[in-house]
């Protein structure tokens, strides 16, 4: 993977090569950080990059540094402004990624969350899928079990949780899937590794609340506004059961990385008819000309990085 150019790092753009950190940093050695995934498309015919909601992505991001005691003086305005900078640093006219992470970094031994020196860091890099199955995965329930609220909260996203989301991806992976579906301590299905999911049963789309240890998606929000909207479904947010989904006529996950990703089987049984189905199909389209700015009603969620932009 080609490395960036530059970094947003502690308040100035400065080279990639430039931003170093010690071994004995605290956010590397106990998982003290938080971070954030975000997408810029490319729409070529308005020659403008469009950045994918990223008030409401770095809003989520410096709630997750408020719950491991981060202070910042900066606001979500202001991490946006500082991701525009980059981007026209980098001058990126393709789709990206973007990655900001804050994390401890003091160069100390030990274990707490107060007295410690928070910094902060935004990289963006040319990114294209995230999984490569993405019209027809095959996953397994993992054996794994998301962490609960009272062990990490999982509505943060907290660097040191991810080891969780680690072990159900390469288990599911080696064992020849595409992804895991991780369920909570109680047994409901909770998420992928890295993405929010639903199901489509008799005509409803159903997604678990955000009090079953899921990740606030964006995508997931975002998705849930197109199927009520656009698509006049009922989205009902509710704990469900593992058996449900072999009985849904559709299954996908949502996130910021894989977008939005069919899911056709599970543990060797077919979802529906084993093939993408019509309602994802249709949500995939639509979602897609939203992130590239295409769609007038939604352009509000999309920020052009440069200054020719023609909107339409
Ligand atoms: N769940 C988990 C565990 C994740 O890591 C992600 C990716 N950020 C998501 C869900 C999807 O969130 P979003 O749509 O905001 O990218």
């Amino acid at each position: 993977m080609a490395l960036p150019n530059y970094v947003f790092f502690n308040g100035r753009i400065v080279r990639y090569n430039d931003a170093k950190v010690g071994v004995l940093t605290h956010g590397l050695n106990y998982g003290t950080g938080v971070f954030g995934g975000i997408r810029a498309y490319w729409n070529a015919e308005a020659q403008q990059l469009f950045i994918f909601r990223p008030l409401d992505h770095f809003r989520r991001f410096l709630e997750s540094t408020k719950l491991l005691r981060m202070e910042f003086s900066y606001a979500e305005a202001d991490l946006t402004q500082a991701l525009v900078d980059l981007l026209r640093t980098e001058n990126y006219k393709t789709d990206c990624y973007i990655r900001p992470l804050a994390f401890y970094s003091d160069e100390i031994i030990g274990v707490r969350l107060h007295d410690l020196t928070p910094a902060l860091a935004i990289v963006a890099l040319p990114f294209g899928k995230y999984v490569e199955k993405d019209d027809g995965a095959h996953v397994t329930v993992s054996s794994w079990r998301r962490v609960d609220d009272n062990m990490i909260p999982a509505r943060g996203k907290i660097t040191g949780s991810y080891i969780n989301s680690a072990f159900a991806k390469s288990d599911a992976q080696r064992a020849g899937f595409d992804e895991a579906v991780i369920l909570n301590l109680d047994g409901h299905i909770c998420e992928g590794s890295a993405e929010n999911i639903f199901l489509i049963r008799n005509g409803v789309a159903i997604t678990p609340p955000i009090t079953d240890n899921i990740l606030e998606g964006i995508t997931r929000h975002t998705m849930m506004t197109l199927l009520r909207e656009e698509l006049g479904l009922t989205v009902v947010e509710r704990s469900i059961d593992r058996s449900e989904i072999y009985l849904a006529q559709e299954a996908f996950f949502t996130g910021t990385g894989v977008q939005l990703t069919a899911i056709t089987r599970v543990d060797y049984r077919k979802i529906g008819t084993g093939q993408m189905g019509p309602i994802t199909t249709q949500l995939r389209e639509l979602f897609f000309n939203v992130v590239r700015g295409n769609v007038k009603k939604y352009q509000s969620w999309c920020a052009p990085v440069y200054n020719n932009e023609r909107r339409h």
